[in-house]
């Protein structure tokens, strides 16, 4: 059947070349990258780097093919001839931004139409990958031109296929880095709560014990996964004394051997963990990123500034949906807000590398993205700590560094404009005018 299927697509390439090659062009954009002799020179009326802490005014970006070439004062600046303006003299320019924490192939899952479980239960991969085709879309849109996309619930190894659509111009996307499947163990992920004589699909790969972890690991990571995600904990609850309580997942020799077969790989380890023991195995096993990280004592935070881990704290999506405050689930629902702002605001204080992330899917899509910079910076980060979270300090934590979150000679074409100040209010980056991704203006609304 595919031999023959083969064999007809091999005759009709061969009748008709012509038509095969137009098809091709059609379906493919050509990327900048293609066409290096394209010269674009921007004006920026200001300009956040996202390293340095100072604005500059009035400057002139000379992006040839996909990369920036020049970045100078417009006065002095001289235009490449043949070169395309674009007049951003009214906007603020800043590099494309990063999401450190997304979920392509989550919608919100309305509890109305059937939640996390139907998105496994009852819809073809097709539809899946298609929604996950509007998530991306809805990202770039936004300005944010890179993601960490941290587990695709259930849909294997989709993230990879998205991602080389986005890179061979398919569908417009932003640079995904991507975890496939996920990690867990019996116990120790959705889907639950059936009959337990029924086998249950998973919405992460389960393991147990460290041959199967590591063996989880090798196959994610041969499928193509940039960064290896860990449930460190699972269920949370509020205890006798009022704390919030995690149910521990992983061992640590679960998760030892995990981190060195990924470290071994060159790729790094994200770890979902809210608090107590598993947080604290996630520590002493090495993981590379903290994910959201609700409640660390002081000594946990000493750790991760003594071993350089990141912390993206995703804190928006802990506000949306609180069930009634006088029911078990509502309270463990504010609790786990109160205590996060607690640990953010020593995470910040304690110097401890804090990426800017949103877990957006859980929320849905349809939501800004960046309703997250106005809920760091109302704990106390100031905004332009906030822009550098989704700027340079993320692209660090990616060795993206000089590439991407950074507007410099050298890195990528990769921009976010809005209208207005992002330093004297920051709600400005939930409206973004215009993007260019690897050197193509993907919208212009500057006015
Ligand atoms: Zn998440």
């Amino acid at each position: 059947m595919t031999f023959r299927l083969h064999a007809l697509i091999a005759l009709v390439v061969l009748l008709f070349p012509s038509l095969s090659a137009g098809q091709q062009a059609d379906a493919r954009p050509a990327s900048g990258a293609s066409s290096p002799a394209a010269v674009i020179v921007i004006r920026a009326g200001a300009l956040i780097d996202g390293k340095s802490d100072t604005v500059k005014h009035d400057q002139l970006i000379v992006i040839r093919g996909n990369r920036i070439e020049a970045v100078s004062d417009a006065g002095s600046a001289k235009i490449p001839p043949g070169a395309t303006t674009i007049d951003l003299s009214r906007a603020t320019l800043l590099p494309g931004l990063i999401d450190s924490h997304t979920h392509i192939f989550l919608q919100g899952e309305d509890p109305a139409q059937g939640g996390y479980d139907a998105n496994i239960l009852k819809y073809p991969a097709s539809l899946r990958a298609a929604r996950a085709t509007v998530s991306v879309r809805r990202a770039l849109e936004q300005g944010f031109t890179t993601l960490r996309d941290v587990e695709t619930e259930g849909a294997g190894y989709g993230d990879v296929g998205i991602k080389e659509a986005i890179e061979d111009g398919y569908i417009p996307g932003p640079r995904l880095f991507v975890a496939t499947r996920a990690i867990s163990t019996t116990g120790g992920y959705p889907l639950e709560g059936y009959a337990p004589e029924l086998e249950m699909p998973k919405g992460a790969q389960i393991i147990d014990g460290p041959v199967e972890a590591r063996k989880a690991a090798r196959e994610q990571l041969d499928h193509g996964a940039d960064w290896i995600k860990v449930y460190m904990t699972h269920r949370s609850w509020v205890g006798r004394n009022g704390e919030l309580v995690s149910q521990p997942t992983l061992t640590l020799e679960e998760l030892k051997a995990i981190v060195d077969e990924t470290h071994g790989w060159g790729k790094k380890v994200a770890c979902h963990a809210y608090g107590g023991i598993g947080l604290q195995r996630a520590l002493d096993g090495g993981c590379d990123s903290i994910e959201h990280g609700l409640d660390m004592t002081d000594a946990q935070l000493a750790q991760m500034l003594k071993q350089g881990t990141w912390y993206c704290p995703t804190l928006s999506v802990y506000y949306a949906d609180w069930a009634p405050e006088n029911t078990p689930a509502g309270q463990r629902d504010r609790k786990r807000a109160s205590a996060h702002e607690d640990t953010f605001k020593r995470a910040m204080k304690a110097g401890i590398k804090i990426v800017f992330g949103t877990d957006i899917g859980g929320i849905p899509w349809s939501e800004p993205i960046a309703q997250e910079f106005p809920r760091m910076v109302s704990l106390g980060m100031s905004p332009m700590n906030a822009i550098k979270s989704a700027t340079s300090r993320a692209a660090e934590m990616l060795e993206m560094s000089g590439q991407i979150g950074v507007i410099a000679p050298g890195a990528y074409a990769d921009f976010a404009a809005v209208n207005g100040d992002p330093l004297k209010d920051v709600k400005v980056l939930e409206n973004v005018q215009f993007v260019m991704k690897d050197g193509k203006v993907f919208r212009n609304d500057v006015k």
